[in-house]
């Protein structure tokens, strides 16, 4: 998952982005609110860790703009222990959830989560299609009760995938998903995952959509 990090203390800025990367996400960093505002607007980031006191613009103002764009991404703010009033605000003004600094990084990884999976209406913590199971948390698949091993990216577009069923989703678009900034696409790298999925989980799982994209449809194998 896509996620963006608005943080302009270097030293925790540095720790969350290397520590979401490695509990699976993918960060695009940025340190100011300016820059926040023009990347939440430019790419589908599944949620965004929004610090309220940002430099050029504050966190609440970011948040005021994008919602009053029509920007629906989840946000999770980060507060100081003692602003109890900022907490109360932000989540008026349409913050989805919060963490109070110091941030604990498997808090916030599951509160993460938890908000990617209800802004996608999954209640259920584990993903299920048909036999295969998906566990966000645990990053594993199984299919049929058999633990299937996948590569990080296999997992990744799986992951879009199931959030996404009944949805075609374009090639671009799973690319926006999969990669952060600077992250090199290969040309063919789309293609490749699905039919690595196809083979590991059955070529009837994911359809193509010739021409646009590539669907998981709820029901889709029986
Ligand atoms: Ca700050």
């Amino acid at each position: 998952m896509r996620i963006l990090l608005a943080e302009d203390d270097p030293l925790i800025g540095e720790g969350l982005r290397a520590g979401l990367r490695q509990l699976g996400f993918h960060v695009d960093w940025v340190r100011d609110g300016g820059a926040a505002e023009r990347e939440l607007r430019a790419h589908p980031y599944a949620a965004a860790v929004l610090d309220l006191g940002l430099p050029l613009k504050d966190g609440m103002e970011v948040l005021t703009e994008i919602r009053r764009a029509g920007n629906a991404v989840p946000v999770l703010v980060l507060t100081a222990r003692d602003a109890v009033p900022d907490r109360i605000r932000g989540l008026d003004i349409g913050a989805d959830d919060y963490v109070v600094k110091p941030v604990d990084l498997h808090e916030l990884a599951a509160r993460l989560r938890a908000l990617i999976r209800r802004a996608h209406g999954q209640p259920q913590e584990r993903l299920r299609i048909d036999d295969v199971v998906l566990d966000p948390a645990a990053r594993s698949v199984e299919l049929e009760g058999d633990s299937v091993a996948l590569s990080a990216r296999e997992f990744d577009l799986l992951h879009v995938l199931m959030l996404n069923t009944d949805q075609v989703l374009s090639r671009e678009q799973l690319e926006q998903h999969l990669y952060s900034w600077g992250q090199e696409v290969e040309s063919n790298a789309i293609e490749v995952h699905i039919h690595n999925l196809r083979r590991k989980l059955g070529s009837a799982l994911i359809h193509t959509v010739r021409g646009v994209g590539y669907i998981l449809p709820r029901a889709s194998k029986k």
